[in-house]
C-alpha cells in the first residue's frame, strides 16, 4: 500500500544513508560537477546579453557615423567581435556538456553500485531467513522486493538526488544574478513557476497512481499467463483452451483500459509545460521590453533572462517529478525494509568447529507449526546411536517430515530438546551441523543445471569424476544418466529435459551421497523407485553408512525391514517402536502395515 504513510515512509529511506556514506566521495564529485556544469550554463547568457548590446550599439552608432569610410572598419569589427562571442558559446555549450557527463558519471554510477550492494544485501538477507519465512511469503513478492522495488529506490538515489542538486545549485546562481540585473523583472518571471511546480507535482502524482495501476495489472497478466503454460497439459487433457482464451482476453483487455487511462494524464504532461514556460517567456518580453523603454534594463537584459527562464523551468518542472519518485522510492523501501527487518528466527549460536559424530536423542519434542497451528510431533522421544539406522513410518501426515525438518534445523522444536552427540541442537555450529548432513527432502528439487552439477551440488571440492560416477552408482541412477545423449552434462529441469519422478528422487540420492554425510537422512525418496531398484539402494546404501547414522523415511515397509530400529508414527505421537520382528510379533500397525503391503506385492491389481 504505498503512499498511505508518506512520513514513516520517508523515514524508511534513512536506511540507505550508509549507502551514501559509503560513497560519499562520489557524491561529492558529483555535487561539484553539477556546481561546475551550471557555471558553464550561465556564461551563455551573459555573452548573449553582451552581444546583443554590442550589435544595438552598433547599429545606434552606424546611424550617426553618416556615409564615413568608419563604417566598413565598424561592420568587420562587429563581425568579429560576433564571431569571437559564438566561439566562446559554443566553447561553453562543450564544457558544460562534458561536466554534465562528469555528473552522470559519478552519481548515477555510484546509484548503480547502491543499487548493487543493497541487491546483494537483500539477498543475503534472504538466504538467512527461516523455511517458515518462505511459507509466509509468495515466490513473486520476495522476486518483486528485490528486483522492482530496489528498481524505484535507486531512482532516488541516482535522478532523484541527482536534480535536486541541480535545482538548487541553478537556484542560487541565476536567481541571483537575475536579482542583480532587475529584482522586479526577477519578480515577474518567476510567477509562474510556483503553478509550474505544483501543476506538474498534480499531473505526475495521477501519472504514478495510474502506472502503478498499468504495472499491477501486467503481473496480474504475466502471472496468470504462466499458470496457464505450466498447466498447460491440464488444460489441453480437460478441453479448456476456449476458457483460457476468454480469461487472456479480459484480462488484456483491462490492461488496454489502464494503459489508455494512463495516456490520458500522459498526454496533458508536455503540453503543460511549455504553456508555462511560454507564459514566463511572455512575461520576460513584456515586462522587459517596457523596462528596456524606460532605460532601465538594456536589450540584451531581455535575451538574458529569456535564457534564464527557460534554464529554470525544466528543473522546476522535475521538482513534481522528483517529489513522487521520492515517494515512490519511500514505499519500495518501506516494503524492503519489512523484509530485511525480519529476524532470521534459526540462529548459529557458534562458530565454534564441533565435529558431528552422528549420536541423535529427541527428548519430548513436540512442534506446532505457528501458521497453521497445527502440532505436527508429540513429546516424541528417541535416540540413534552413531553407526546405526532408524526408520521411521507412518501415514501421510503422521509427521515425519517434519521430524527431518527438524533433525536439519530448519525449524527449532516447539518444546523438549533434540541432542546431537548429548548437546543440544541449538548450541551446535549450525554450518557443521548441515556440513555433516546428507539430507535428501521429500519434495525433490533439481536446479536447471546439469546432471553433474546437480549431484556434485553440495560439494565444495572440484567435481571429482571419479566420486560423481560412484555416487550416481550407489544412488543406482548410473545406468539411467549414460543413456542420455550427454551423460552427466544433460541438462534438467526448466531447461532442460525432464527426467522421470524416480530419476529425479535418486539423482537427489547422489547427491547426498557424494557428501560422505555423517548423518543421512532420506526423506520418502524411494516412493517412485520400483522394488528391484530400491533393493538395489538399500544394499548400497547399508555398505556406504556403516558406522554412519542413518535415518530413513519411509512408507513402504521393504525399504526399511533392515534398519536397526523402526519407530511409527501416528498423529504426530510414536506408537511403536522396535526392531522388524518385534514389530511383527507385537501384531499392531506395523505388522498389519506389513501385511497390506505384502499382498499388494502378490496382487499388485489389489
Ligand atoms: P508426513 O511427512 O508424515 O506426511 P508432515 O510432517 O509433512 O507429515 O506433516 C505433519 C502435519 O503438519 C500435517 O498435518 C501437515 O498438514 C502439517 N504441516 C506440514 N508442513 C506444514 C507447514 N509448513 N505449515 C503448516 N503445517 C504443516
Ligand atoms: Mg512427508
Amino acid at each position: 500500500m504505498p503512499n498511505t504513510n508518506t512520513t514513516s515512509g520517508i523515514q524508511s529511506l534513512k536506511q540507505l544513508n550508509k549507502y551514501f556514506l559509503r560513497y560519499k566521495w562520489k557524491l561529492m564529485w558529483g555535487v561539484l560537477f553539477v556546481a561546475i556544469s551550471n557555471l558553464f550554463a550561465i556564461f551563455p547568457a551573459q555573452l548573449i546579453r553582451q552581444a546583443f548590446d554590442i550589435v544595438k550599439e552598433t547599429i545606434t552608432s552606424y546611424g550617426l557615423v553618416g556615409n564615413s569610410i568608419f563604417k566598413e572598419d565598424m561592420l568587420v569589427n562587429v563581425t568579429s567581435t560576433l564571431l569571437i562571442f559564438a566561439g566562446l558559446v559554443i566553447f561553453t555549450a562543450i564544457a558544460k556538456g562534458f561536466f554534465m557527463y562528469l555528473m552522470r558519471q559519478t552519481i548515477i554510477v555510484m546509484s548503480r553500485q547502491v543499487e548493487f550492494d543493497l541487491k546483494n544485501d537483500v539477498f543475503e538477507h534472504y538466504q538467512k531467513l527461516s523455511l517458515a519465512f518462505y511459507k509466509r511469503n509468495q515466490t513473486g513478492d520476495l522476486m518483486n522486493r528485490i528486483s522492482e522495488d530496489v528498481s524505484q529506490v535507486r531512482m532516488y538515489i541516482g535522478p532523484a538526488i541527482m536534480y535536486t542538486i541541480n535545482l538548487l545549485v541553478l537556484f542560487v546562481l541565476v536567481i541571483s544574478t537575475m536579482i542583480n540585473v532587475n529584482p522586479q523583472l526577477t519578480l515577474y518571471v518567476l510567477l509562474p513557476l510556483p503553478f509550474l511546480a505544483v501543476g506538474i507535482y498534480i499531473v505526475s502524482s495521477v501519472i504514478n497512481k495510474r502506472s502503478e495501476a498499468v504495472q499491477k495489472q501486467l503481473s496480474v497478466l504475466s502471472s496468470s499467463t504462466q499458470e496457464s503454460f505450466s498447466g498447460i497439459r491440464v488444460i489441453k487433457a480437460f478441453n479448456r483452451e476456449a476458457d483460457q482464451e476468454a480469461a487472456f482476453r479480459a484480462e488484456c483487455e483491462e490492461f488496454k483500459n489502464k494503459s489508455l487511462h494512463l495516456v490520458k494524464v500522459d498526454a496533458i504532461f508536455q503540453p503543460l509545460m511549455i504553456l508555462l514556460i511560454g507564459l514566463s517567456t511572455i512575461i520576460t518580453v513584456f515586462v522587459g521590453g517596457k523596462l528596456a523603454i524606460e532605460g532601465v534594463v538594456s536589450v540584451g537584459n531581455i535575451a538574458e533572462f529569456v535564457i534564464y527562464v527557460n534554464m529554470l523551468t525544466w528543473p522546476v518542472a522535475s521538482l513534481g517529478w522528483v517529489t513522487s519518485l521520492v515517494q515512490r522510492a519511500a514505499a519500495s523501501q518501506k516494503r524492503i525494509n519489512e523484509f530485511l527487518q525480519q529476524p532470521s528466527e534459526i540462529i548459529n549460536h557458534t562458530l565454534d568447529p564441533s565435529e558431528i559424530k552422528g549420536n541423535i536423542r529427541f527428548d519430548n519434542v513436540s512442534f506446532t507449526y505457528t501458521d497453521s497451528g497445527i502440532t505436527a510431533l508429540k513429546n516424541v522421544s528417541f535416540s540413534v546411536e552413531s553407526g546405526k539406522s532408524l526408520a521411521i513410518v507412518g501415514r501421510t501426515g503422521s509427521g515425519k517430515s517434519t521430524l527431518a525438518n527438524l533433525i536439519c534445523r530448519l525449524y527449532e522444536s516447539t518444546t523438549g530438546t533434540i541432542y546431537i552427540d548429548e548437546k543440544p541442537i541449538n548450541d551446535l555450529n549450525l554450518n557443521e551441523l548441515r556440513e555433516a548432513m546428507g539430507y535428501v527432502p521429500q519434495e525433490n528439487f533439481l536446479f536447471s543445471d546439469s546432471i553433474a552439477q546437480n549431484i556434485a551440488f553440495g560439494e565444495k571440492v572440484d567435481l571429482d569424476e571419479a566420486l560423481l560416477k560412484q555416487a550416481a552408482k550407489d544412488a543406482a541412477v548410473f545406468d539411467n544418466i549414460m543413456d542420455f545423449p550427454d551423460a552427466f552434462d544433460t541438462v534438467v529441469g526448466e531447461r532442460g529435459i525432464t527426467l522421470s519422478g524416480g530419476q529425479k528422487q535418486r539423482i537427489t540420492i547422489a547427491r547426498a551421497l557424494i557428501r560422505k554425510p555423517n548423518i543421512l537422512l532420506l526423506d520418502d525418496c524411494l516412493s517412485a523407485v520400483d522394488t528391484e531398484t530400491e533393493e538395489k539402494i538399500v544394499t548400497n546404501l547399508k555398505r556406504i553408512m556403516q558406522g554412519k547414522t542413518s535415518l530413513i523415511i519411509s512408507h513402504r515397509i521393504s525399504s526399511i525391514k533392515h534398519c536397526d530400529a523402526i519407530i511409527v508414527l501416528e498423529e504426530g505421537r510414536i506408537i511403536e517402536s522396535g526392531s522388524h520382528e518385534s514389530l511383527i510379533a507385537d501384531q499392531g500397525f506395523y505388522a498389519e502395515l506389513h501385511q497390506k503391503q505384502l499382498l499388494e506385492e502378490e496382487h499388485p491389481a489389489l
